[in-house]
């Protein structure tokens, strides 16, 4: 079956068609200013060239027909007809405690999306639209949605309740919820797959390092812990996210520079995290150029970003009584070495050891530890696509 898999933001959507059988990509492109001028789709066909179409697309059905258009054009498509496409598979940011895992897309489901649009203002609405706008020009595929806080729906109370009064849990459900989930799942279970064990025998620490950043423990196959919390800011230094803080500075903070809580929000979100601290970029590319250089910001922002993860790192492996693999992904995780070899250093003490000609290596599966440490080290670059792809093909042949 063919799988169309939908990754929709509030004026991009992001898209893949994954051949469920090979589990091969067919195409994949990006709709970028939707709603906003000087709309473009940048598309790629598995082994043709990557093409860009300039279209004003004042609404997301419109980006979903031109996505259409280009999966079945002559030239650059790679199916003949709409009805190729056997299934669409959405990635919902927030499920809140309604969704545990992926569900096919109902009146019902979609109303339950609706209800956690409170709890992730900007990307729920989003990705809605386009499970709205595949409706319409889809009606009869089915639909799935993917969410990215449901593997952590298994974390217990003592990890998801915050120290504030419990009736704003109650009232509101503010709690941890955790995002990456379809990776930390993938992850994980790749990487037990990859030791040729069971994941409901392993402690798994998955460090999903990208622009987007967070820690997950994975106890025996479920998620116990993880570092973003109610939203995605909290937790590690991000590429423009700064993680974890003490609360009262965003009121110090705004107080003295007269910032609003939205434009603080603005400051933590979109000006923190190593592009903040460093002041020169928030790719690691970038930083790690700077630091070879001599920049000593960009050495101190690379030494604070390892040393958060550390510490996280730390944090569940007694949260879990102890660790059998930590597991790198994401930009970073699969690809930086130094950061990789900076985090490593502190996890001496778990009696880890790194083989550093290994770890040299990068973007592709790999195990970094050497065979006598007690905690294997692993890069296993993930696919949240190809997780969604799953997913939805999983869900639809089960309806069958
Ligand atoms: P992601 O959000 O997973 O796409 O990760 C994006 C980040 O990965 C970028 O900001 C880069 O800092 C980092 N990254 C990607 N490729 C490399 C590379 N070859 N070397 C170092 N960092 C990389």
């Amino acid at each position: 079956m063919k799988i169309l898999v939908i990754n929709c933001g509030s004026s991009s959507l992001k898209y893949q068609l994954i051949d469920s059988e090979t589990e091969n990509v067919l195409a994949k492109g990006l709709c970028e200013r939707i709603g906003i001028e000087g709309g473009s789709l940048t598309h790629q066909a598995a082994g043709k060239e990557k093409i860009t179409l300039k279209k004003e697309m004042p609404e997301h059905t419109t980006a979903v027909q031109m996505v259409i258009e280009a999966l079945t054009d002559k030239e650059h498509g790679v199916i003949a007809s709409l009805d190729e496409i056997g299934a669409v598979g959405h990635r919902i940011v927030h499920g809140g405690e309604k969704f545990a895992g992926s569900v096919i897309i109902t009146k019902e489901v979609v109303q339950a999306i609706e209800e956690c649009c409170d709890l992730a203002p900007l990307h729920n609405p989003a990705n809605l639209i386009g499970i709205r706008s595949c409706e319409e020009i889809m009606p009869d595929v089915p639909q799935a949605a993917v969410f990215d806080t449901a593997f952590h729906q298994t974390m217990p109370e003592k990890a998801y309740l915050y120290g504030l009064p419990y009736e704003y849990y109650e009232k509101y459900k503010v709690r941890r919820y955790g995002f990456h989930g379809t990776s930390h799942d993938f992850v994980s279970a790749r990487a037990a797959a990859m030791l040729g064990k069971d994941r409901n025998d392993l402690r798994i620490i998955v460090c999903h390092l990208g622009n987007g950043a967070s820690i997950s423990a994975v106890k025996y196959g479920k998620s116990v812990d993880t570092s973003m919390g109610l939203t995605p800011l909290e937790g590690l230094i991000m590429g423009t996210r700064c993680g974890d803080l003490d609360p009262a500075i965003v009121g110090f903070i705004g107080e003295k520079e007269h910032l609003s809580y939205q434009e603080m929000s603005d400051v933590m979100n979109k000006k923190s995290g190593v592009l903040g601290m460093s002041g020169i970029s928030s790719d690691f590319r970038d930083l790690g150029e700077a630091a070879a250089a001599g920049n000593e910001r960009a050495k101190m922002t690379l030494e604070a970003y390892a040393y958060r993860a550390a510490k996280y790192i730390g944090a569940y492996t007694a949260a879990m009584g102890g660790v059998d693999v930590i597991a790198f992904t994401a930009g970073v995780g699969e690809n930086n070495c130094a950061v990789r070899s900076m985090i490593g250093s502190y996890l001496e003490f778990l009696g880890t050891t790194i083989d550093e000609e290994k770890n040299s290596l990068r973007g592709e599966e790999l195990i970094l530890s050497t065979p006598e440490s007690r905690v294997c080290v692993m890069v296993v670059p993930t696919n949240e696509e190809l997780a969604i792809a799953r997913e939805t093909l999983r869900l639809v042949c089960e309806r069958r």
